[in-house]
């Protein structure tokens, strides 16, 4: 044991002296400071190539839809594209795409909408004009043809991704029952057909304003004329009249060991189990990042190359704003019921001990401290990361401090997290069934 325990603090020893030679390089120049109308702006310069990535978060996303509008955020997100007071229909995209953008696209999630380009250095004022004249200039725009046109591209990214937000939408409401802003409608596209432009617009009044957003330049610019553009562009826009909401925050899955089956002939077999994990703020977080990556590695293993119960295994750790859960999706081979892999899922689990996970943690802690010397290299992965982090501690994110902590974890940092494991949350199963007809039929069963 004495060898084992001095070869784990060579290597230790050996990533900290990399993590040191690296640490400079992992904290470029930064400035964090807000608006005179709320916008919170974080520029870090980063002149490693000669783009830059420009990333605007507002805080708001489908937790914020009231009941029986689900796709409401995601139909604002689309017409943002269209036009503004400035810009005539999708011409934003054109000039976009004329300056050599990079990559560029908008993101609706539970807790916040996205919208970013990376584009090269010389176009950073393009980019950042059309980000103020998405906050300031397009609800104007909004008008019938464009609302109907919106909702019929989402009816057809709805239809088209079915079997998966099918899935989501049974674990969601497994965890969080069914009237929770975390649940979505599984009926969303009966709603669509009862939205209508005034929700749009009120909706979009509510979340895209300048102290409710967050602005991330990250790239080859220098602080003081990324801060003169950013005044430029952003410093004049007003915020409604009436003061911002202030988030409620949502409650924690309440369910343990609900147990849901879903039978349908148009889905394939999927089997899922979530357990409850820290969340994202927590300090317990990044131990939690670590125990994902081991435990990965350590259920694929098991499950899938010896025992063979599963044709793949995926382990992931979802987070949202204010609640996480590990999950586990599985996929059994045939003629191997979900009784079996789920006994198995739970044997396995229940054998995992800190010792244990030691054989696994030098290789899961590798690939989280490749991750950070990847994130150094992209602009837009950093500025997802400081977006993130300015979220949920208001503070940019911190890349050495990181790589620091994660160097000092140990396999008695995730010992507490293993009592997540004991029991699962929620069971969701969906089952290929040939008798079944187009809507399914859900079970459902409580402990
Ligand atoms: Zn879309």
């Amino acid at each position: 044991m004495k060898v084992l325990a001095l070869g784990v603090a060579v290597c230790a020893l050996s990533l900290a002296a990399h993590a040191a030679a690296e640490a400079g390089a992992a904290s470029p120049p930064e400035a964090h400071f807000r608006l005179a109308n709320g916008l919170d702006v974080l520029i870090e310069e980063n002149h490693r190539e000669p783009r830059v990535a420009v990333l605007v978060s507002y805080d708001v996303g489908s937790r914020d839809e009231p009941e029986g509008y689900s796709s409401l955020a995601h139909l604002v997100e689309h017409l943002t594209y269209r036009r503004s007071r400035h810009l005539k229909d999708y011409a934003g995209l054109e000039l976009l795409g004329r300056a050599g953008v990079q990559t560029m696209n908008g993101e609706t999630h539970d807790d916040r909408t996205l919208y970013y380009a990376v584009v090269p250095s010389k176009a950073l004022p393009l980019a950042l004009y059309l980000e103020s004249e998405r906050m300031g200039f397009t609800l104007e725009s909004f008008d019938e043809a464009s609302f109907a046109h919106e909702r019929e591209v989402i009816r057809a990214e709805v239809q088209s991704k079915a079997p998966e937000l099918r899935l989501r939408a049974l674990i969601l409401t497994a965890l969080y029952g069914a009237a929770h802003p975390y649940t979505r409608n599984p009926d969303a596209l009966r709603n669509l057909n009862d939205l209508g432009l005034r929700d749009a617009q009120s909706f979009f009044q509510r979340g895209y304003r300048p102290d409710n957003a967050h602005l991330v330049v990250v790239g080859d610019v220098t602080l003081d004329a990324g801060r003169a553009l950013v005044e430029r562009y952003f410093g004049a826009l007003a915020n409604p009249v009436a003061p911002r909401d202030s988030r409620v925050p949502v409650a924690p899955a309440r369910a343990l060991g609900v147990h849901v089956t879903y039978r349908s002939h148009s889905y394939a077999s999927v089997f899922v189990a979530a357990y409850r994990a820290p969340f994202y703020g927590s300090r317990a977080h990044l131990a939690a990042e670590l125990l994902e990556r081991a435990l990965r590695t350590l259920l694929t293993a098991v499950l899938v190359d010896q025992q063979r119960l599963a044709l793949y295994l995926k382990f992931e750790l979802a987070d949202r704003d204010d609640d996480s859960q590990f999950v586990v999706e599985a996929t059994p081979r045939q003629g191997v019921s979900y009784e079996r892999l789920e006994d198995a899922l739970q044997a396995t689990l229940a054998r995992v001990t800190p010792e244990r996970l030691a054989s696994v943690l030098r290789e899961a802690r590798s690939g989280l401290l490749e991750q950070e010397w990847m994130r150094l290299e992209d602009p837009l992965a950093r500025a997802h990361a400081h977006v993130e982090a300015l979220a949920f501690d208001g503070r940019p994110y911190a890349a050495d401090e990181r790589i620091h902590r994660l160097l000092g974890l140990t396999e008695a940092d995730l010992a507490p997290l293993l009592e997540s494991f004991s029991r699962p949350l929620a069971v969701v199963e969906l089952v290929h069934d040939g008798g079944v007809g187009d809507a399914g039929v859900v079970e459902v069963s409580n402990p």
